[in-house]
């Protein structure tokens, strides 16, 4: 058998005779032995570490790597509503930046307690308010002009990303809403039979392909863990309401909605609910004296809807809604206590 020589032999001299060879081929003088450090007459060395010297490593450091690191780390998300590069993320809303987040308009502490404004009410106060068919309405934000820029995002141009943030917005004050009624029913607790929201017209539908309220409320039932029921429909299209004047739209709002076809149904679903988990005996109302709003006295624990809409602005839509939940609850022998949450307070 024929010895062939390894060919790495060559590229396994001795490291102090690579290193002269290497030096050699750059040109280097090597006027004493050999170029190795320790060794008399070594310049390579000097050199080397004089031009190592002379670099800035701190700016090196920041050139080379800056373009790398900005190649290879995952981009800053952009902020949803105003697109600037989110750099402190803020918990729960993880799509908006912490400046967006706090221009938010909260609201906070509720000045009127039937309509949940957050500044003085003449609406609720004026004559013939009294006669409102729900029992309160609490809103999460001031409808101003930044947060009608949000709903429009969503609403008309179908920015469903934000639309999840409107809805954990809305998710997060119907958690506040039920510890609030809680605590004025003295309890502690308190619970809605169902989570229902306001309808869109089947035109409306097909225009937009879904409905806002109904996404904002099924993050409420989610959270408080009630069934989400569409026990209204809308009967036939309407003009956009913030064009029209407060008295033509309580007009058209007669007649507008109608219950759900398959109404009786759901709310007998919500009373057995209610009996196998014990609620029946407990009417858990924040009517501390049982009685419902009306002064009469319940012969049976009310059913207790959460109402959901986009925006409150008269309160008429909610109230229209509340006319009809009563009624319907009526024909199956109920009483109906109706609570209203929207997204926005006009
Ligand atoms: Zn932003
Ligand atoms: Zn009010």
């Amino acid at each position: 058998m024929m010895n062939i020589p390894c060919n790495c032999a060559k590229t396994k001299r001795a490291p102090r005779e690579r290193k002269r060879v290497w030096n050699q081929a750059k040109g280097r003088d090597l006027s004493g032995y050999g170029g190795e450090p320790g060794y008399p007459g070594e310049i390579v060395n000097e050199t080397t570490t004089a031009n190592y010297a002379m670099i800035d490593w701190s700016n090196a450091k920041e050139a080379v790597l800056s373009p790398l690191h900005n190649l290879l780390a995952p981009p800053g998300l952009p902020c949803l509503t105003c697109g600037k590069t989110i750099s402190d993320k803020v918990t729960g809303y993880p799509e908006i930046c912490s400046s967006c987040y706090a221009s938010i308009p909260w609201i906070t502490s509720v000045r009127c307690d039937i309509c949940g404004r957050p500044v003085g009410c003449p609406d609720c106060s004026r004559a013939g308010k009294e006669d409102r068919r729900f029992v309160l309405n609490r809103s999460v934000v001031s409808y101003n002009g930044m947060m009608r820029e949000w709903l429009a995002q969503y609403k008309f141009r179908g920015n469903e990303a934000l639309g999840s943030v409107l809805a954990r917005m809305t998710g997060a004050a119907a958690k506040r809403l039920a510890k609030e009624l809680g605590e004025r029913t003295g309890t502690g607790r308190f619970y809605f039979d169902a989570v229902t929201y306001v309808p869109v017209s089947t035109d409306r539908m097909m225009e937009r392909g879904f409905n806002q309220a109904r996404n904002l409320a099924l993050e409420a039932a989610n959270v408080l863990g009630a069934p989400l029921m569409e026990l209204l429909i809308r009967s036939k299209h309407t003009e956009k309401q913030s064009f029209k004047s407060r008295w033509q739209r309580l007009r058209d709002l007669n007649g507008v909605f109608l219950p759900a076809t398959d109404v009786e149904g759901l709310l007998y679903a919500v009373l057995s609910r209610r009996t196998s988990r014990g609620r029946g005996k407990f009417p858990l109302s924040i009517f501390a004296s049982d009685k419902n709003e009306f002064g009469n006295a319940y012969s049976y624990a009310p059913i207790k809807l959460l109402l959901i809409d986009d925006v409150y602005t008269t309160g008429s839509t909610v109230d229209t809604c509340a006319a009809i939940l009563h009624e319907t609850c009526a024909l199956l022998g109920r009483p109906a206590e109706i609570y209203s949450l929207t997204w926005a307070r006009s």
